[in-house]
């Protein structure tokens, strides 16, 4: 079947699914992006995701040109006219198209959405295996903290652990505390069995799965710890584990040389990632 996605006002053929050249976001990165899940009708967190698009884009200056009703709608058509029951969409938002310059002052825009959709296998809520991971020097800019599509540091952190056979980037601070990782929020298990994830200092994302995971583990009694944690007690944590939208709550078995937990998945991170699993079937 014809994958079809959403172009600035148009349901298209993936083929013809295209950008004008002068777009911000192809220029600039100048734009800002979300990722959601669905499974059977049922998305993962999806008001957390769109007040997170709304405040990536107010940061920018960039407003959003249709209602957030509308949006709902137009991503539910593509996820419809891709007939896709599991899987995850792609919201994107740049500021627009006008002839490149950086400043945008005086600029008629209009802000351009593209959505698409990809279905994911149903073997990859079920299947989940620990991962190893690599940190390297956080190279990133000052606003980590807005979910911007210039991920340059990101995707280059992620092909240098993937050159490694690594899933995950972890990038540390200057201070040699752990910030985030390439694309997801780290998080350790101490031997008092309490997680701890770094604060939201600016450093990082606010991850949606990271707040989802951190209710679930509160209602749960686990004690949640949101503070700096350095490379020395990732490397000598109980458990590691990763959230993200997309990889839910992953254990991290081995960080460059040692091993986590003896290479096993730890019990905290399954339990965590069952209860989240749980948690997102009543999502909205
Ligand atoms: N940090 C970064 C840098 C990310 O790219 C992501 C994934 N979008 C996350 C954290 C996790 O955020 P979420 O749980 O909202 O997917």
């Amino acid at each position: 079947m014809a994958k079809i996605s959403y172009v600035d006002g148009f349901y298209l053929h993936h083929k013809d699914s295209k950008i004008h050249i002068d777009d911000r976001g192809y220029h600039f990165g100048d734009a800002v992006y979300e990722v959601i899940i669905f499974n059977e009708g049922i998305f993962f967190d999806y008001n957390e995701h769109i007040k997170r698009l709304l405040r990536s884009l107010k940061s920018l200056d960039i407003e959003l040109p249709i209602s957030t009703n509308s949006l709902k709608i137009i991503i539910n058509n593509v996820i419809k006219k891709n007939r896709i029951v599991f899987g995850s969409v792609y919201i994107q938002v740049s500021r627009g198209v006008a002839q490149r310059n950086h400043s945008y002052k005086n600029l008629t825009l209009k802000p351009i959405i593209i959505i698409s959709t990809t279905e994911k296998n149903k073997d990859y809520l079920n299947n989940f295996v620990g991962v190893s991971a690599i940190t390297l020097n956080d190279n990133r800019w000052a606003r980590p903290d807005i979910k911007t599509t210039q991920l340059l540091p990101n995707i280059l952190a992620k092909t240098i652990a993937d050159k490694k056979s690594a899933y995950e980037a972890i990038f540390i601070d200057q201070y040699d505390y752990i910030t985030e990782g390439s694309s997801s929020n780290i998080w350790i298990v101490n031997y008092d069995n309490q997680l701890i994830t770094r604060n939201l200092d600016g450093q990082i994302l606010s991850g949606i799965t990271r707040n989802s995971v951190k209710k679930c583990a509160m209602k749960n009694n686990i004690k949640v710890l949101e503070r700096k944690f350095s490379k020395h007690e990732l490397l000598t944590a109980k458990e590691v584990f990763l959230t993200s939208a997309t990889s839910f709550v992953t254990p991290i078995v081995k960080i460059d040389n040692s091993s986590i937990n003896n290479g096993l998945i730890g019990e905290l991170s399954c339990s965590l990632r069952e209860l989240y699993l749980k948690a997102m079937k009543s999502s909205n």
